[in-house]
């Protein structure tokens, strides 16, 4: 038996990167994972983690559209009577400096960052309340919340504001047997992260990668199965008495207080 045996997890953004990572670790530790993404990618996910002898199911949803993910949750819910975890990981960056940011591209990361969670959180929660029952898991980050780079300041207000969002919403169904816990990584090495190493570097994205892994502790970035363990965690009845928490996972990136000082 899995921690999270019978249990009904969907997790957004699944088809790459971490939300791939969480839905293969909730499906090892044995829960039913549904996969939303808005990538057709999510389908081959999907197969690939049944192959493997686990429940799992692809559906292609736009987490900005509520009525989208009404519907995609009315379909999980026909089909497994529940859902018991919601990992609200999908998201998007795009770096440009403040000055240079237009609307479209702030806009594109405040809906899906943050009306995203929004929607697929409206979606589940009824359900959740219902049973009595319900692990909501927020995919933030170190960036916002603790630090930042230049260009981000679009993405950093997103990841901050889900902090807000977590607290709140903890708050308000903490009675309702329900917990809201945020993830807040430093670097992992996705598909998001090479892209940003090639907008940073073009000609020379690796050297972006060598440059991030060397200002870590670790002296490594993180990968999406770590992920993937710390939001089973959370999924889990293992973290029953922690709720709108937000915890750093991150190689001690955040560490460092100078580049000079230590013996
Ligand atoms: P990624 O780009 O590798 O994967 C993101 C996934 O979300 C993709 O499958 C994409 O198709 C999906 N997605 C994007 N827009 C969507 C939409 N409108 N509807 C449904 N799905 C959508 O990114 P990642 O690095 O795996 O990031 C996943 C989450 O982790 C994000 O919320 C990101 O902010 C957060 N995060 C990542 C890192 C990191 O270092 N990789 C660090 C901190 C936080």
């Amino acid at each position: 038996m899995g921690k999270l045996t019978g249990k009904v997890a969907v997790v957004t953004g699944a088809a790459m990167g971490n939300g791939e990572g969480i839905a293969r670790v909730l499906a090892k530790h044995g829960a039913y994972v549904a996969l939303w993404d808005v990538a057709e990618k999510v389908f081959e996910t999907a197969r690939s983690i049944e192959a493997q002898g686990y429940g799992a199911a692809a559906f292609q949803v736009d987490v900005r559209m509520l009525e989208d993910c009404q519907s995609v949750a009315k379909a999980v819910i026909a089909e497994k009577g529940k859902i018991d975890i919601l990992c609200n990981n999908a998201g998007v960056v795009r770096l440009a400096h403040f000055l240079d940011m237009n609307d479209e591209l702030r806009d594109l990361q405040f809906d899906v960052n943050l009306i995203g969670v929004w929607n697929c959180t409206k979606a589940v929660l009824p359900n959740m309340k219902k049973n009595k029952y319900g692990k909501i898991v927020i995919m933030s980050s170190v960036t916002g919340p603790m630090v930042a780079d230049e260009g981000e300041t679009a993405y950093a207000t997103t990841k901050a504001a889900l902090l807000g969002f977590t607290k709140s919403l903890a708050r308000e169904v903490a009675k309702d047997g329900i917990t809201v816990n945020a993830i807040c990584p430093g670097y992992i090495l996705t598909p998001m992260v090479e892209y940003t190493a090639r907008e940073s570097n073009p000609s020379d994205p690796d050297a972006v990668i060598r440059g991030i892994a060397a200002g870590i502790p670790m002296g490594r970035l993180g990968s999406i199965l770590e992920i993937g363990e710390l939001a089973a965690f959370l999924a889990s009845d293992e973290s029953s008495y922690i709720t709108g928490a937000q915890i750093v996972i991150d190689g001690g990136s955040t560490l460092p207080e100078t580049k000079s000082v230590g013996v």
